[in-house]
């Protein structure tokens, strides 16, 4: 293995890499846990037809440490993993999925998954034939089935937090919310802020799903290359990364940008600063959209969807608290958010640090 691995590695200081290979159902995937301070790795499994080994490995590196800050932010005690199956997705079969899971099973339980993009319910249960340590299941095998409304009732509860911060107040119907992407969170997202009377904006590549939002919620549709430069106070993005670039800084006039999309931020240490700069608040995208998380590390205990919607609701008061350190510290919200993730990570690794301390002194002492 090249050395350049195990420099990656330590950079942003991972813990473990496997490489997974099964000849005879062609498996090739990377587990990759980054940090299990505070409990299992827990992360969603991606399969890409990547054009490099080297593009999976840091493809993995980076998903799984940003799921340790997701779950430190979120409170949840689990730790950061992902997993990446490289292959077309279009080949996806039985045999193929539970070969990954006899080798996420050979972890004993540091690594547990979920599904992610190119990944299903239905082959999560293919994974759970060969192993425990899988979340994400169906409703009717006990698991959690789709996050999508649990991810956007997260992003609605957000978006309140938002305008309560900017406004002083938490209701929406005053505001006009432009959506782009009406998948399966923008669409659900939708739904909640049409409930409460919100005028919406909204955009897909996919003009049916477009149809479907004006036919239900009256939303008005533009173009997608429109949809960064229309009238609204906040924007909501449910599709794509990287929307958040020089070009939108420069043309848009939204006050507030809340959304389900990961990776918003095209380059974080310029943009995030940039939208400080200019007076927009930015929810920071992996708590923002970390109810999909939260819901999944629910089917650990045993899915209870009421429980997992009253912890979602926690995000209101975790945004509130990264906007008030954004204030005190004068730092961008996503830079807040990610102190708090270490923070918590520090104080929970000198707190266990502190009991083994004791206890071996205890045992010493006896
Ligand atoms: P999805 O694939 O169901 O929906 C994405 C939608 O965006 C599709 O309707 C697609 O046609 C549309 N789209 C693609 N390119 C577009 C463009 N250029 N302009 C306008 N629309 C475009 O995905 P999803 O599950 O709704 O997830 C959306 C985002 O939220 C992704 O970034 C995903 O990683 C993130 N996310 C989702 C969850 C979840 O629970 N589903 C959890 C956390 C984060």
């Amino acid at each position: 293995m090249p050395n350049a691995v195990f420099e990656s590695m330590l950079y942003r200081d991972h813990e473990q890499l496997v490489f997974c290979s099964d000849k005879a159902s062609g498996l090739k995937a990377i587990i990759a846990i980054h940090d299990t301070t505070l409990g299992p790795a827990l992360g969603g499994t991606r399969m890409w037809n990547y054009e490099s080994e080297d593009e999976a490995i840091r493809d993995v590196l980076r998903l799984s440490r940003g799921m340790t800050h997701k779950a430190a932010v979120a409170g949840l005690n689990l730790g950061g993993g992902k997993a990446v199956i490289i292959g077309d997705p279009k080949r996806k079969n039985e045999a193929l999925f539970r070969a990954f899971g006899r080798f996420v099973n050979s972890l004993n339980g540091r690594y547990i998954t979920a599904e992610d993009v190119n990944t299903s319910v239905q082959d999560m249960e293919w994974v759970r034939m060969e192993t425990d340590y899988v979340t994400g299941i169906s409703r009717a095998l006990g698991g959690s089935g789709d996050p999508s409304p649990m991810t956007a009732w997260g992003v609605y509860v957000g978006i309140k937090a938002s305008t309560q911060w900017v406004y002083g107040t938490r209701d929406l119907s005053k505001f006009t919310v432009a959506i782009q992407g009406l998948g399966h969170t923008g669409h659900w997202l939708a739904s909640y802020l049409h409930a409460e009377g919100v005028k919406m904006i909204v955009t897909d590549i996919d003009q049916e799903r477009v149809r479907r939002a004006v036919e239900e919620f009256g939303a008005t549709a533009v173009a997608p290359d429109e949809i960064t430069r229309v009238d609204a106070e906040i924007f909501s993005p449910a599709a794509l990364g990287g929307v958040i670039d020089d070009e939108f800084l420069e043309n848009s006039r939204f006050k507030i940008i809340a959304g389900a999309a990961n990776n918003q931020l095209k380059d974080e240490d310029t943009h995030g600063p940039l939208l400080r700069e200019k007076g927009i608040l930015y929810a920071p995208d992996f708590v923002i959209n970390s109810g999909g998380l939260m819901n999944v590390a629910n089917e650990l205990e045993g899915y209870n969807q009421e429980r997992a919607k009253q912890q979602i609701e926690t995000i209101d008061g975790i945004l509130t608290r990264i906007y008030q350190t954004t204030k005190e510290q004068d730092i961008p919200t996503y830079e807040a958010a990610n102190r708090l993730a270490r923070e918590r990570i520090r104080e929970v690794a000198h707190l266990k640090r502190f009991w083994l301390q004791n206890e071996g002194g205890a045992r010493i002492g006896h």
